[in-house]
């Protein structure tokens, strides 16, 4: 007899109840061996006072079993209630989001017959990071952090994927032309673990030309790795043009921890209803089933689902006059799929799991620390006072040691000295101190610089070092200079 394998299981919100019943009817149908504890998690529990949408015996759970398979949840309108999604990814170590998008041409309604593409989205940093905080009257700011390990544990996981799922391309999407340190911090990642794969061919295309290639000829793609953000739109984006949104089930790979989920959310006008298709939690659950060694039951799923789908028996969202044969709810779909466990489809590729194939594991490198010297300070003001040449003229003045004003921005554009009249300016001003003929300083100079800029009268409303590392500036220039 074989051993279950203790999974953890939320029914979630909105239409998650009903599409997390069909699935569990097919699984338990198909011979899945599964040992089910199950959590609460979500608007409830967010409604009961718990800003992170879950209990502490939830996370027990998950921890215990490392296995998480997630109905969508509904997150409460307004501030004070985090991310459940996003707290789940980043607490686990999730670290990787797999989002496979395939059309299903003739039989489920597509601009694109032949589509069948990967996403493997960063999953636990960029602006997820959520770190947020209003700065002056008018600005509020976002931080955005990228790390070395973050890109290069997606980087080579893609890379991973891609060998071990007989993919030939691995395609990179940043923003690197604008964000050269961060977006381009992830590409370089791209650059140098990509030349470790030279049976993989290899491509960067900036986001916003990539994302329109995509959706305009997504047969040039195969598996495409992108920061968090990028990743988050480009995969609803890839699952609607290949069919529907509620076709594609994604999976979020930790080194401990793993959670499988469709990629919509908990559509609550069609809750209740008996209407929601259930295929995208289906698919995140088949990738589930291989991911705790039980390819074989997962290959008969996806093909009876396959079958089913071939068959013409269709939810509302896919169902289409002429080509579909018959409009099903949830709970007769999944009962046409459990009809259909041991069959497959004839016109539509045929699923098969290797199953030999082993999980990815990542060792990110050593590096020995750069040398880092600190050259200035970025000091932000909130200020509102007058014009650019008012603010320069005043805190000119205003030096420190070795540190003197280097050039004003506002919203990262240089105003002062020579800015623009027709320039628009908030009142968020950064002045950036530095050294004359890039010397050194140490932060007891900014300390002093700051206690000097305070007792002007200006509201500092935070700093940012400027290093150079290894010899090389470490901070961008201001946008004009
Ligand atoms: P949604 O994905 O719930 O719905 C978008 C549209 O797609 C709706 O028109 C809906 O009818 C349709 N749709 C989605 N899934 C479907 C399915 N399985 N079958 C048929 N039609 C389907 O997005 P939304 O309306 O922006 O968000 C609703 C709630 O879901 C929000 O509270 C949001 O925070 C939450 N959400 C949760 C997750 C998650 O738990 N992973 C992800 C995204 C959104």
């Amino acid at each position: 007899m074989s051993t279950k394998t203790p999974i953890t299981v939320a029914y979630g919100d909105g239409i998650g109840p009903e599409i997390m019943t069909a699935t569990l009817n097919v699984l338990e149908a198909a011979g899945a061996q599964l040992a089910i504890e199950k959590i609460e998690i979500g608007e409830k529990v967010y409604l009961q006072g718990h800003s992170a949408g879950i209990l502490p015996e939830a996370w027990e759970s998950l921890r215990r079993t490392k296995v998480f398979l997630k109905a969508p949840i509904t997150t409460p309108q307004g501030g004070g209630f985090k991310s459940l999604n996003v707290t789940t990814r980043k607490m686990l170590g999730l670290y990787a989001n797999i989002r496979p998008t395939i059309s299903y041409h003739p039989y489920v309604a597509t601009k694109h017959p032949v589509m069948d593409v990967v996403i493997v989205r960063e999953n636990e940093e960029d602006l997820y990071a959520g770190i947020e905080h209003q700065q002056t009257d008018e600005v509020v700011q976002c931080l955005k952090l990228i790390s070395r390990p973050g890109c290069e544990k997606i980087v080579r996981y893609a890379f991973e994927y891609a060998r071990l799922h007989n993919r030939k391309k691995v395609t990179c999407f940043t923003k690197d032309n604008i964000m050269k340190l961060t977006d381009g911090l992830f590409h370089k990642v791209f650059d140098e673990i990509g030349v470790e794969y030279p049976d993989i061919e290899k491509e960067h295309w900036i986001v916003d030309i990539g994302a329109a290639k995509l959706a305009d000829t997504p047969e040039l793609f195969d598996v495409i790795v992108m920061p968090n953000l990028y990743g988050d739109i480009l995969s609803d984006v890839a699952a609607q043009i290949a069919g529907s949104v509620g076709l594609a089930g994604s999976a979020n790979i930790g080194d401990q921890c793993a959670m499988f989920e469709a990629i919509h959310g908990s559509a609550p006008r069609r809750a209740g209803q008996n209407l929601a298709n259930p295929s995208g939690l289906l698919l995140g659950a088949i990738q589930m089933l291989v991911h705790i060694r039980q390819p074989e039951v997962a290959e008969k799923v996806h093909n009876a689902w396959l079958k089913t789908i071939e068959d013409g028996i269709h939810t509302y969202d896919i169902f289409q006059e002429g080509v579909s044969k018959q409009k099903v709810g949830t709970k007769e779909f999944a009962e046409a799929i459990i009809a259909r466990l041991g069959q497959k489809p004839e016109k539509l590729k045929a699923a098969s799991y290797n199953k030999e194939i082993p999980a990815i594991k990542i060792n990110l490198k050593e590096y020995a620390p750069a040398k880092k010297e600190l050259k200035g300070v970025d000091v932000f003001l909130s200020w509102k006072k007058g014009s650019a040449q008012q603010l320069g003229d005043q805190i000119k003045s205003i030096t420190f040691g070795k540190l003197k004003l280097n050039m004003i921005t506002n919203r990262g554009i240089k105003v002062y000295p020579d800015g623009l009249p027709e320039t628009f300016c908030t009142d968020h001003w950064r002045c950036r101190y530095k050294a004359d003929n890039e010397q050194n300083i140490d932060y007891a100079d900014v300390i002093g610089l700051l206690t000097a800029v305070n007792s002007q009268g200006f509201e500092i409303i935070k700093t940012e070092n400027l290093y150079h590392l290894d010899g090389q500036a470490a901070f961008s220039l201001g946008q004009g200079q």
